[in-house]
């Protein structure tokens, strides 16, 4: 909504982009990012007052001069302010501190037992981590992101099946309890947020996000902004179907391409393929996908045969998401892109084979930007997009 004439508006904007300009040009002077954007030099150098009260900038020293005064250079200052990042994932919940250039300081891993108390477990742990904290003064909030459906703008996790949440309004009891500011986000779009503004793709308009890891899920970012859908629940990629008469899936559909190529969908069938053969990788109730990797790189038989079948699914999957919303780049987040850096180059092959000419003539088809922090940085990103993007 554009609201013309209020000054305590425009004013914020100009301190908005006068922040970004020097996060992302600095060490830069105060006459060069009044250039640089084409603002009056007094705007400049009331906003930079401002963002040096509040240490957002600091003064790193005297720049070239082409013979009058040396200019004071001005650099972001990412130590700041942090933000305390959570992923809840369905076997584990990690919690990061992360400063303003999204630098992952701290993190810490917990199980989730399957035990139907997931929230408390959730409290409990962020109490525990926000107490080792001397001073929260600096802290610009908690972003949470999440597997499922959620309700970004009211901070509501609406379906998530496989911690059994159902309209949780996160948000709100983590605010009431913390007295902290609070945001909740699907986890692949805080992934790819974190892409677009930190990654290899700033600046392009049309991405897609595909993580294929413990679940699979999408997200969209097309002319400019997330595409969040009626609901909230664009991107539930993983409940497409790749087979008609195939797997019956928890959402009462057939086929869904995560009962082919999630981790969890893979382990399944490992385990069952392995017991056929009489083989076994481990003692241990669960196989890493780490070690699946490492067999299949051995040319393991049982590996390799559903290997081929991984690729087969995501390539079908990913084949549909190109066509339907054509892509510039296409991110492949999640454990499986990130341990096989071959599955990516032979999905990337496939994907250009079969979608439409038209739409895979440029397209391009990588691995994501982080690896096991992607997690912690994106739900970061969630809040630090609000924070730098103020919009209108
Ligand atoms: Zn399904």
């Amino acid at each position: 909504m554009r609201r013309t004439g209020d000054l305590k508006l425009m004013q914020q904007l100009n301190r908005s982009i006068i922040l970004n300009t020097i996060r992302e040009s600095g060490p830069i002077s105060r006459s060069q990012v009044a250039q640089k954007i084409r603002v009056s030099p007094t705007t400049v150098t009331s906003a930079v007052g401002e963002l040096l009260e509040q240490s957002l900038v600091k003064e790193v020293g005297s720049g070239s001069s082409n013979g009058g005064r040396r200019p004071v250079m001005l650099a972001f200052n990412p130590e700041s302010r942090f933000v305390i990042s959570v992923v809840i994932d369905s076997l584990e919940l990690s919690i990061g501190k992360v400063n303003l250039a999204i630098d992952v300081k701290k993190k810490v891993h917990h199980a989730i037992p399957n035990d139907g108390r997931f929230l408390e477990l959730l409290v409990e742990k962020l109490q525990l981590f926000i107490d080792e904290e001397e001073d929260l003064k600096d802290c610009e909030g908690i972003s949470v992101i999440v597997q499922g459906i959620v309700d970004s703008e009211q901070g509501i996790i609406q379906h998530n099946n496989r911690l059994d949440l159902y309209d949780l309004p996160l948000r709100d009891i983590l605010e009431e309890r913390f007295s902290i500011k609070c945001y909740v986000e699907n986890d692949t779009n805080g992934l790819l947020l974190a892409e677009k503004y930190l990654g290899k793709l700033q600046g392009d308009s049309d991405l897609l996000y595909v993580a294929i890891g413990d679940g699979v899920g999408a997200s969209f970012f097309t002319n400019g902004a997330l595409t969040r859908g009626a609901n909230g629940g664009a991107g539930e990629f993983g409940h497409t179907s790749v087979n008609a008469n195939g797997l019956p899936c928890k959402c009462g559909n057939r086929g869904c391409i995560e009962n082919y190529i999630s981790w969890r969908a893979i382990e399944a069938r490992l385990k069952e393929d392995l017991a056929k053969e009489k083989l076994v990788y481990s003692s241990q109730d669960s196989v890493k996908p780490e070690v699946f990797c490492e067999r299949l790189r051995k040319g393991e038989p049982v590996a390799a045969a559903i290997y081929k079948d991984v690729l087969e699914y995501s390539t079908v999957g990913i084949v549909n998401l190109v066509n339907i919303y054509n892509p510039s780049f296409v991110h492949l987040g999640g454990s499986l892109p990130y341990l096989l850096p071959e599955f990516v180059k032979e999905l990337s092959e496939k994907v250009k084979q079969r979608s439409l000419s038209s739409l895979s003539n440029n397209l391009v088809i990588q691995g994501a930007s982080f690896g096991p922090d992607a997690g912690i940085k994106g739900a970061a990103t969630v809040l630090l997009h609000d924070f730098f993007e103020f919009s209108l």
